[in-house]
């Protein structure tokens, strides 16, 4: 039996003091990832940083064009800003389809982003957006802040505080979710700025989210539907387990694709 220390950080500074000062502590968001965890004994942190009493993290900020985002805003804030529906509504919706109301109200971008699940939806979103993900130390572009499963570019300890991206012209998002969990079997965020268009793929692929570079030159070129039937998705580099084969997550990547498109 384990026994973890629990902090409450007030702020940024604070939390991660109380990170650099324990023998092997682990921040704490939401908790419907990390506890699960714990409880499953997979994790076993000496300290818990609890980042819920810091304010400065939580919240959506629309400027203009520029949409930022605080670490610990849950899915259902971000699902429910009147600023953020009217100028990116792919993501509010996203956020709005994430697993269930009790994980909605709990789980936080910060926490989704800094776990990486190969099935979670807001990997898709920040890579087609070309997001940035800000920490206490650095920005780090989504190309090369998510690192494969479950894997960031992250330094041990390092704090996610915000997201930030510019608004695109057009975006959507399709998921088919499992029907158990929620998470995505396969979902394609689909974004257009002018002539630039973006395609990111979650829940299909080995080494987690990916951009589709077949997709984005078709939808480039042609941004329909119908340009979706003329790329081949290949099933090369895609996950096989008990809830669909690579032959069924490559179908899923062009019905999602399309449908992504005809929302945007
Ligand atoms: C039943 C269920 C269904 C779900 N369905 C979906 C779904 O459909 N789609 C989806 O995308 N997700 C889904 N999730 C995941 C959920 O949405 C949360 O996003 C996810 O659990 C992590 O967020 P959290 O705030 O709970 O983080 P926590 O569980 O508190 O933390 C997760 C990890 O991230 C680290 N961490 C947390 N915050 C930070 C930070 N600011 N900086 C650095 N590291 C940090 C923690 O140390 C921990 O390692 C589901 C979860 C459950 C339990």
């Amino acid at each position: 039996m384990f026994q973890s220390t629990y902090h409450r950080a007030g702020s940024v500074a604070e939390a991660r003091a109380l990170l650099d000062g324990a023998e092997e502590a682990k921040i704490l968001a939401g908790g419907q990832t990390l506890l699960p965890t714990m409880k499953q004994g997979l994790a076993a942190p000496s300290d818990l940083v609890d980042l819920r009493g810091i304010a400065a993290l939580r919240g959506v900020t629309v400027d203009g064009g520029s949409v930022t985002i605080g670490a610990m805003t849950t899915h259902a804030e971000v699902a429910a800003h009147d600023g953020l529906a009217r100028l990116c509504p792919a993501l509010a919706a996203l956020a709005g389809g994430i697993g269930d109301p009790a994980v909605r109200h709990m789980g936080t971008i910060g926490g989704s982003v800094a776990n990486n699940d190969p099935a979670a939806d807001y990997p898709a979103a920040l890579l087609a957006l070309d997001a940035v993900v800000v920490t206490d130390a650095r920005e780090i572009p989504a190309e090369e802040y998510f690192a494969g499963l479950f894997t960031t570019a992250l330094d041990e300890g390092e704090i996610v505080t915000s997201v930030r991206f510019t608004a695109p012209g057009r975006a959507a998002y399709a998921k088919f979710p499992n029907p158990a969990s929620r998470y995505a079997m396969v979902g394609v965020f689909v974004a257009k700025t002018g002539d630039d268009v973006r395609v990111a793929v979650t829940g299909a692929g080995e080494d987690g989210v990916f951009r589709h570079e077949g997709l984005e030159a078709a939808l480039a070129a042609d941004f329909s539907p119908a340009a979706v039937d003329g790329v081949e998705i290949s099933g090369e580099g895609l996950m096989s387990d008990i809830h669909g084969g690579v032959d069924y997550r490559a179908q899923l990547i062009a019905v999602m694709a399309k449908r992504a498109v005809a929302a945007a």
